[in-house]
């Protein structure tokens, strides 16, 4: 059998430790959802980090020994140091998968390595339809045409990202808004998906397809090609492939 994806979760984990509203959505934080059914899907082991933890939770060893990261992050997106950005960034590059959910598409980690704004316009209290723009994607593989998630932020165009590789899920909202909700990239040998459906206060974690949506994410973005260390430029030759 082969072994199991390395899932690593970091979760900035402010809003369950202050908000009771929240807390009563995810009583183990989103990182404890996301890891109870991720592991339940037999395929994968989850490791969960958070902010307060030593390095911000990001070390050399951890990145080194994850196939995806899944990232999510909101009120303390400007604590994130360089340090903690600059290890993500270096192991995407390298190969590392990446998941950004909800409102880590302004992370400081997506804001370095995809290169724009990623602003855009939000509203609270809303409803979504999540339709499927690209059924042979395999971040699709399973998910119904459209999902309908009773309550759950509006996020709206313009979007500031660079083109996507792919947009798999456009989101449309109660006035006629709509966004790219599900969108993947190539940084260096690494895969990224954003993907937009995930607000604090709405038990979006909890919905059996967005659950699937983040799974096939992380067998999409598991690494093919894995460099052992950065690639550097070569002068004498003018092309480096990298040892595996
Ligand atoms: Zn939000």
């Amino acid at each position: 059998m082969e072994r199991k994806l390395r899932v690593t979760v970091w979760n900035e984990n402010v809003h369950e430790r202050e908000l009771a509203e929240v807390r009563a959505i995810y009583p183990d934080g989103i990182h404890g959802c996301i890891r109870q059914f991720l592991e339940a899907k037999g395929d994968m082991e989850v490791t969960c980090v958070t902010l307060d933890m030593p390095q911000q939770g990001i070390t050399e060893e951890l990145l080194a020994n994850t196939d995806v990261l899944i990232w999510w992050s909101h009120a303390r997106q400007e604590e994130i140091t360089e340090q903690t950005s600059g290890l993500v960034k270096k192991h995407v590059l390298m190969g590392m998968g990446l998941i950004a959910l909800h409102s880590a598409h302004y992370s400081r980690i997506m804001r370095e390595l995809l290169g724009t704004g990623m602003t855009l316009h939000w509203r609270h209290d809303d409803f979504e339809k999540l339709w499927c723009v690209a059924p042979s994607h395999p971040i699709a593989k399973g998910i119904p045409a459209c999902i309908e998630i009773p309550g759950e932020e509006m996020y709206g165009e313009y979007f500031d990202i660079p083109r996507p590789d792919d947009v798999v899920f456009i989101g449309s909202f109660s006035r006629g808004e709509v966004f790219r909700s599900g969108c993947t990239f190539e940084r260096g040998y690494g895969k990224i998906f954003f993907f937009q459906p995930g607000h604090e206060t709405c038990p979006t974690y909890h919905m059996p397809a967005v659950q699937d949506i983040i799974a096939n994410a992380v067998r999409w973005a598991a690494p093919v090609n894995r460099l052992s260390k950065p690639l550097e430029n070569c002068e004498e030759t003018g092309l480096q492939r990298g040892d595996f």
